[in-house]
C-alpha cells in the first residue's frame, strides 16, 4: 500500500535519521527496522500497517487534544502565511505578545514575566542562567549550586542532563561538572519497612534543609523539583512536602523551581499543578510539551515580578540577560499555544480532566491486584506501574529488570501503546480520552501484563 519508496524511508531512517536516546543496536544498516507511524487521529496511532494503537504515553506527555486538530492546523498555517517569522531580539509581534499574556494570566501569584524557548529543557536551561546571572548581578558569587533530586528528569542540555537524576542521563555524561546537589528518593514506596508516611515526609523535608545547611545557604541558589516527578518514575511526593520545602527555601533564601514540564497545561486537570495542587507559589515555573498540546515546539520560563525586579533595577548598569534563541517567541508556535488555550476553555478539558480522573486512577490501582505488579502511583491523567522483579517463591531476580519493554510489547499487540521505564510501565494519554476508552485502555493493559509473564 505504501509503494516502493517506503524501502528507502527505513534505510534513510536508520543510516540518516540519528533519533534522540538511539540504542547503539538499533542504528546502522542492517538492524532491525522501527515501525513507522503514519497517520493519527484523537487518541489513536495508526502504523505503516495500518494497525491502530491508543497512545498510552500521549506522544511524549504532550498532545493534551490529541491528533489531528483541524483547528490548531489551521492557526498555525494561518500564521506562517501571515507572518512566518520575528526576531524575538529586536522586534515584538501580537501573537507572540498575546500568548505570553494568556501565560501569564493563568500562572499563579505574580508570575508575570514569560520567556519563551523551543521546549522544556531549553525553559530549564534558562531558568538556572538567570538564576546565577541574577545572584552575580547582586553580588552574591558563590550562590550557584542547585539542589535536585533522585530521579529526576529536567532535560537533554548539558546544563539541564546535569540537575537530572536518572542513571541513565549520568551513565557516559561528565554532568557533575556543573555541581548538582541530589537530593536522595522521594517515593515512599521505598520508604523503610515500618516508617510512617509522616516520619518520610520529615525525613524528606530534613534532607533538604540538610543540604542547603551542608553546602551553606551562601552557595545554595536553587531547588529544582516537578511536582510529580515524571519520567524518572511517576513519584507522587506525600502530602504536604512542596509546601514544607518551599518554606525551607524561603528560610535560607533559596529559590523554588517548580518543572511543570510534564504537569503543567491540563495533565494534572489545571494549568498549574503547583499552586493548585500542592500550594505553592514558586519562584519560576518551568513549563512546555502541553503548552502546545505538541503541535510546535515550544517551552517557557515564567519568572515572578519580584525576581525580575532584581533585574531591571539598576539601569545604570548595561547589562543584557545574555540569552536566547532564534525561535523564541516563534509566531507560529505562538499560534498553536493560543488556540491550545482557547480550545481547553471552549471545551472545559481541565474539567473533563477532573472528572475521568478519579475513573483512571481507580483503574489503575486495580492494577495492583495482578500478582506481577508491586505499586502503582499516578496523579491526573498520569500513571505508572511498576512490577516485581521476583517472581512468586523465587528468592533471586526471575524477571528481567527490562519488563517494561516486554509490556509495552505485548500491549502494542492488543492496541495499546505504554513508555517503557526499566521494570515500570508509564502512560498519559491525550486529555481528551473519555471514560469508555480509559477502559480500553486498562483492559488491554492488564492483559498484556499478563502475557508478559
Ligand atoms: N522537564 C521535565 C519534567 C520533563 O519531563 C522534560 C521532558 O520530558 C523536560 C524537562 C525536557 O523537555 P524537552 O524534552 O521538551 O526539552
Amino acid at each position: 500500500k505504501l509503494g516502493n519508496d517506503f524501502e528507502n524511508f527505513k534505510t534513510w531512517d536508520k543510516e540518516n535519521y540519528f533519533h534522540p536516546w538511539e540504542g547503539l543496536k538499533v542504528q546502522g544498516a542492517g538492524k532491525a527496522d522501527r515501525t513507522f507511524s503514519e497517520y493519527a487521529e484523537g487518541i489513536y496511532v495508526y502504523d505503516e500497517h495500518g494497525n491502530k494503537v491508543i497512545d498510552g504515553p500521549g506522544g511524549m506527555w504532550c498532545m493534551q487534544l490529541g491528533y489531528g486538530n483541524a483547528e490548531i492546523a489551521d492557526a498555525m498555517a494561518a500564521q506562517a502565511r501571515k507572518m512566518a517569522y520575528c526576531s524575538p531580539f529586536s522586534e515584538a509581534t501580537s501573537v507572540s505578545a498575546e500568548f505570553a499574556h494568556a501565560i501569564a494570566e493563568r500562572a499563579p501569584g505574580d508570575l508575570n514575566r514569560v520567556y519563551f524557548t523551543t521546549g522544556g529543557s531549553t525553559a530549564v536551561d534558562t531558568a538556572i542562567r538567570f538564576v546565577h546571572f541574577r545572584n552575580n548581578l547582586l553580588g552574591k558569587p558563590a550562590k550557584k549550586r542547585i539542589i535536585t533530586r533522585a530521579h529526576a528528569y529536567h532535560g537533554g542540555t548539558y546544563l539541564t542532563a546535569s540537575l537530572s537524576g536518572k542513571p541513565s542521563e549520568r551513565q557516559w555524561f561528565d554532568t557533575d561538572q556543573v555541581l548538582p546537589h541530589f537530593l536522595p528518593d522521594v517515593n515512599a514506596f521505598r520508604r523503610p519497612a515500618g516508617m510512617s508516611i509522616e516520619a518520610f515526609l520529615d525525613e524528606k523535608v530534613a534532607d533538604l534543609e540538610n543540604a542547603i545547611l551542608e553546602l551553606g545557604a551562601d552557595n545554595a541558589a536553587a531547588f529544582i523539583a516537578e511536582p510529580v516527578l515524571g519520567s524518572g518514575g511517576v513519584i507522587v511526593p506525600p502530602a504536604g512536602y512542596h509546601k514544607r520545602c518551599l518554606e525551607v527555601c524561603r528560610k535560607h533564601d533559596v529559590l523554588y523551581i517548580s518543572d511543570e514540564v510534564v504537569t503543567g497545561f491540563g495533565r494534572l486537570g489545571h494549568w498549574f499543578a503547583s499552586e493548585e495542587l500542592f500550594g505553592i507559589t514558586p519562584d519560576i515555573i518551568t513549563c512546555a510539551k502541553g503548552l502546545t498540546s505538541g503541535y510546535a515546539p515550544m517551552g517557557a520560563a515564567i519568572f515572578s515580578d519580584r525576581l525580575f525586579k532584581d533585574i531591571e533595577g539598576d539601569v545604570s548598569k548595561d547589562v543584557y540577560f545574555t540569552s536566547g534563541y532564534t525561535y523564541s517567541g516563534h509566531p507560529v508556535c505562538a499560534a498553536a499555544g493560543l488556540k491550545n488555550i482557547e480550545i481547553f476553555e471552549r471545551d472545559g478539558i481541565l474539567e473533563h480532566v477532573r472528572k475521568v480522573t478519579p475513573h483512571f486512577q481507580k483503574r489503575l490501582h486495580q492494577m495492583l491486584e495482578l500478582p506481577l505488579i508491586v505499586d502503582v502511583r499516578g496523579m491526573g491523567l498520569v500513571g505508572c506501574i511498576e512490577c516485581s522483579l521476583t517472581r512468586e517463591g523465587q528468592a533471586s531476580a526471575g524477571i528481567d529488570a527490562t519488563i517494561g519493554a516486554v509490556i509495552d510489547a505485548r500491549c502494542q499487540e492488543l492496541g495499546l501503546m505504554v513508555r517503557p521505564y526499566g521494570n515500570m510501565a508509564i502512560f498519559s494519554p491525550p486529555l481528551v480520552i473519555t471514560e469508555a476508552q480509559i477502559d480500553d485502555m486498562f483492559d488491554m493493559l492488564t492483559e498484556g501484563v499478563q502475557r508478559a509473564t
